[in-house]
């Protein structure tokens, strides 16, 4: 039975969602992060363990494994332009670290990986919407790096037995988001600032926006579960940015005016995912409507100082 569960990267932003809904589940939340993005002083730190350190540190890993029934494994490199400049800090990061965390597993007889895992970055330039069985083509260091995760897990499966799901986020978006660069962080908090957002291209481009609250429950379930392989986890539809700034003016009551420029290089034009596999094989349902969830993040947003909106704006970006 799995009650002691470490989430590597746990100070993040889905980490922070993830550690209060297991501890609210009753399970025991041990978190592992390098705080490197993430803060431990946004953790409930009388219900939830802390261990400051990093997965390339063998002592710090085995420090926050032993006596663990399963991990989440949330701690990564997001930025797919950081890892296009400086792909040996992302491979460290990302492969090195995952392969030390498995290789620990395996060593201290853990049982159980749920890791986050792209859809986007794994596929490449392809027409939505994405599922599992497309071929991948990574386009960037970042998402070799995801690729590289998922092969390890479907080898440390059959080579040694460790059970072990990739789940593939969208775009992820909800209260106490501190994303530098992520949409919907972004615009609420150009809103705030009394700066006009600004639109890469027409607002035609596509994305599949998933509330937190929905994400941390598949999570929860899929852990629990004994489901294998690669699963997208999205909202099952694509949304327009367009749409996306309408809706958020009709949760914020303004008016919000953009300024609309040239879409920029390099970016996916559209991209959604199909949720069915994650539907028929641990139930996913994700059931939050893009105007309640979205209402959510704007009154979250809304009630931090403007001091703590502005700080966090430099602290980077946590992704899928
Ligand atoms: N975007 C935008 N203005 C911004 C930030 C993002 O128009 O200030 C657009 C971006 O070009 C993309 C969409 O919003 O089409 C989602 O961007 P995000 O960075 O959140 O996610 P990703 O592109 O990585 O899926």
């Amino acid at each position: 039975m799995i009650s002691r569960i470490l989430i590597t990267g746990g100070a993040g932003f889905i980490g922070r969602h993830l550690a209060s809904h297991l501890t609210d589940h009753e399970l025991s939340v041990t978190v592992l992060d390098n705080e490197s993005l993430g803060d431990r002083r946004h953790l409930d730190l009388d219900r939830v363990r802390f261990v400051a350190g990093d997965l390339r540190s063998p002592s710090d890993l085995r420090q926050a494994l032993d006596g663990q029934d399963a991990v989440v494994h949330l701690a990564a490199d997001t930025r797919v332009m950081d890892s296009i400049e400086d792909p040996t800090h992302n491979f460290d990061n990302n492969v090195v670290g995952t392969f030390n965390l498995l290789n620990a597993c395996r060593e201290l007889g853990v049982g159980r990986v749920v890791a986050a895992s792209t859809g986007g970055a794994i596929l490449g330039e392809v027409d939505p919407p994405v599922h599992e069985e497309m071929a991948p083509m990574p386009t960037s260091p970042y998402g070799a790096s995801k690729l590289m995760l998922e092969g390890y897990l479907s080898a440390y499966a059959s080579s040694y037995g460790l059970s072990s799901c990739a789940l593939r986020f969208s775009n992820i978006y909800g209260p106490r988001s501190f994303h530098k660069g992520s949409v919907v962080a972004a615009f609420f908090k150009q809103v705030l600032a009394g700066e006009r957002p600004t639109v890469y291209g027409d607002g035609s481009q596509t994305r599949d926006y998933l509330y937190v609250g929905d994400l941390v429950e598949a999570i929860r379930v899929a852990m629990l579960s004994d489901v294998t392989g690669p699963y997208q986890l999205g909202s099952g539809h694509g949304t327009t940015l367009n749409e996306l700034l309408a809706t958020m003016r009709t949760v914020t009551g303004l008016p919000i005016e953009v300024d609309y420029v040239d879409f920029r290089d390099g970016e996916v034009r559209d991209t959604w995912c199909q949720v069915d596999k994650a539907r028929a094989g641990f139930g996913y349902d994700p059931s939050t409507p893009l105007e309640e969830g979205l209402r959510a993040t704007w009154e979250w947003f809304r009630s931090q100082s403007p001091e703590e909106t502005s700080a966090s704006a430099g602290r980077g970006q946590e992704s899928r």
